[in-house]
C-alpha cells in the first residue's frame, strides 16, 4: 500500500484522533480490511454496522492481530493504549478513505458499469491493457460501495492504471462510485432489464448507469454501446467525447465480420476510424463480441498498438461461472453459466448453445430470474419465447417463477415432450437419472440466489 499522512487521512474521513499520544509514526500500513479475521500486523481495520453483525464487537480482536488502527463510531469501543480514529458513519469513511487514497495516485482510472457484461467487459480490458501496462482492478464482482472502496486500497506504486466494475441495484449509487473513482475513461455496456424493479423502466436503469458520468473528469472519454437505442439517446445529450461501438456500421468502432468457431471460441475483424483489428476470442458466445470493443478503444486511446491489443485479447480468460465448459463423464459437457441471469443474458446463452456443434442433445436448465418486480412475469414469459425460437432438445425450467418460462414455452409451440418444469432444484436434482442422456450439453442458468450451481454438482455426481 502507498503510505499516506494519517492527519491527511483524518481530515479526509471527517474525523478525530483518539488516543494521539500513542499513534507510531513511522509505521508501514500494508491493507485497509473490514473483517478482523483477515487482519495482519500494521492493517488498518473499518468496523462496518451489518444487517447480522456489527464490526465494532470486533475492534478489539483486531488490535490482537496486529491492527494499527480502527476507525470507529463510538469512541469508547478504541483500548485506551491504542490510537483510533472516530468518524461519524463508518461506511462514509470506507469511502472518504477510499477517495484520498486514489488521489495519491495519477493513473487512468476506467469505469465500467452496464446491465449486462461488466465483468467480462472488465476482464477484456484488464487483459488489453496488460499486453503494455501494469494492470490494478476489481476483482471478481467486488463492484458496490464496499468493493470498490476495498479494490483502490490495493493499488500500488507500480500500477499503471485500475479498471473498476461499477454495480448498483438503486440510483445514487453508481454516482456515489463515480465520485469516489473519478474516472477518466467511462464504458456503458449496454441498458437491459436487471434490476427493474427498484428502477420502474428502461429509462430508468438509463439515467442510473448514466450517473456513472457524474464525476467524470472533464476531457474524460465516454464508450457507449451504439446499437443500444438508450445509450444513443444519451450520447446526443452529453457534453463529452464520445465513442460508439457495436455491430452497427454507424458506430466508430464495429463488427466488420464474424465467424463463430462453437467450442474454439470466436474470430472477427473490427473497423476503426483508424485501424482494424483482426481477433480471436477464447470464450463462447457472439454476445462477448460486444465485451471486447471498449478493450480495443482503450487500448488504443492509451497507446497501444494493434498487435499489443490483439495479443492482449487472446490472453482473456472467462470469469467464475460465465459460460464455464466442464466435460463430465458419458460425454456430458456443461456450461455453467450459473452466475446469474436477465433476459438479455438467457437470450445470449440460448444463441450460444443454439450455435454450437454438439454430438447429441442441446439441453437448457434456466431457472429463476431475481429483482424483476412486477415485470416477473412477463420477463420469465419473455425467455419462455425466446427459448422457442432456438433449436434445443430439452428445456427444463426450475424454480418458482421459471413456472412461467414453462408456460410460455408451451404457449409458443414447444413441444411437450422436450419441455419440463420443476418447481424447486431439489425435485430437479432427485429426478437427474431421467433427465440426462449420454453426450447431452447442458447449459446452467438462473440468477445468483438460485444457486444453481448445486445442480451442476449433482450432475457431476450423477454421471
Ligand atoms: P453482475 O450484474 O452480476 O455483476 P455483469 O454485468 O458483471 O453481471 P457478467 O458477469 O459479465 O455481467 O455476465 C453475466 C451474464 O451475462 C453471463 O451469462 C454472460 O454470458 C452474459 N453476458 C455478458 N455480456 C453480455 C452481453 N453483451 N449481452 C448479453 N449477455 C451478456
Ligand atoms: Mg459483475
Amino acid at each position: 500500500m502507498r503510505q499516506f499522512n494519517i492527519e491527511a487521512l483524518v481530515k479526509a474521513v471527517n474525523g478525530n484522533l483518539i488516543h494521539k499520544d500513542v499513534l507510531s509514526r513511522h509505521i508501514q500500513v500494508n491493507n485497509v480490511s473490514i473483517d478482523s479475521r483477515t487482519i495482519e500486523n500494521h492493517d488498518i481495520f473499518i468496523p462496518i454496522v451489518g444487517e447480522n453483525f456489527d464490526g465494532h464487537d470486533f475492534i478489539k480482536a483486531a488490535y490482537e492481530r496486529g491492527a494499527y488502527l480502527s476507525f470507529t463510531e463510538d469512541e469508547t469501543k478504541i483500548p485506551p493504549d491504542r490510537c483510533g480514529i472516530h468518524v461519524k458513519d463508518t461506511k462514509q469513511a470506507l469511502k472518504d478513505f477510499a477517495m484520498y487514497y486514489l488521489t495519491l495516485f495519477q493513473i487512468p482510472v476506467i469505469a465500467v458499469t452496464g446491465s449486462v457484461g461488466k465483468t467480462s467487459c472488465k476482464e477484456m480490458i484488464a487483459s488489453v491493457l496488460s499486453a503494455k501496462f501494469l494492470v490494478h482492478k476489481t476483482r471478481g464482482n467486488f463492484n458496490n460501495e464496499i468493493g470498490l472502496p476495498l479494490t483502490l486500497f490495493k493499488l500500488e506504486d507500480y500500477h499503471q492504471c485500475v479498471v473498476l466494475e461499477m454495480g448498483m441495484n438503486h440510483y445514487g449509487e453508481i454516482h456515489r462510485l463515480s465520485e469516489i473513482a473519478k474516472p477518466d475513461i467511462a464504458v456503458i455496456t449496454n441498458i437491459g432489464e436487471a434490476h427493474i424493479e427498484n428502477l420502474g423502466s428502461k429509462d430508468g436503469i438509463l439515467k442510473a448507469k448514466s450517473e456513472i458520468l457524474d464525476f467524470l473528469k472533464d476531457d474524460g472519454l465516454v464508450i457507449l454501446n451504439g446499437d443500444d437505442p438508450y445509450l444513443r439517446k444519451l450520447m446526443r445529450k452529453i457534453r463529452f467525447k464520445t465513442v460508439t461501438f457495436g455491430f452497427n456500421k454507424q458506430n466508430d468502432y464495429y463488427i466488420k465480420d464474424y465467424r463463430v468457431l462453437g467450442w474454439e471460441g470466436i474470430c472477427a475483424h473490427i473497423a476503426s476510424p483508424i485501424e482494424r483489428y483482426a481477433i480471436r476470442i477464447n470464450t463462447l458466445g457472439k454476445h462477448m463480441l460486444y465485451n471486447v470493443i471498449p478493450g480495443i478503444i482503450i487500448g488504443h486511446y492509451l497507446g497501444m498498438d494493434v498487435s499489443q491489443i490483439e495479443t492482449g485479447i487472446t490472453k482473456y480468460k472467462p470469469a467464475k461461472m460465465r459460460m464455464n465448459k466442464l466435460l463430465l463423464n458419458r460425454g456430458i459437457v456443461v456450461i455453467n453459466d450459473a452466475y446469474n441471469a436477465s433476459v438479455d443474458s438467457m437470450r445470449s446463452a440460448m444463441e450460444t448453445l443454439a450455435a454450437l456443434d454438439t454430438d447429441g442433445r442441446k439441453v437448457a436448465i434456466l431457472g429463476d430470474m431475481f429483482e424483476m418486480g412486477d415485470h416477473a412475469k412477463m420477463a420469465h414469459e419473455q425467455v419462455g419465447e425466446i427459448a422457442s425460437k432456438h433449436p434445443l432438445d430439452l428445456l427444463v425450467c426450475v424454480g418458482k417463477d421459471a413456472k412461467y418460462i414453462y408456460e410460455s414455452g408451451l404457449a409458443h409451440g414447444i413441444d411437450n415432450l422436450r419441455i419440463r418444469y420443476y418447481p424447486s432444484k431439489e425435485k430437479l436434482m432427485n429426478d437427474l437419472e431421467d433427465v440426462l442422456k449420454e453426450k447431452d450439453t447442458i447449459i446452467v442458468k438462473a440468477s445468483r440466489g438460485m444457486y444453481l450451481e448445486n445442480v451442476i454438482e449433482a450432475i457431476k455426481e450423477a454421471t
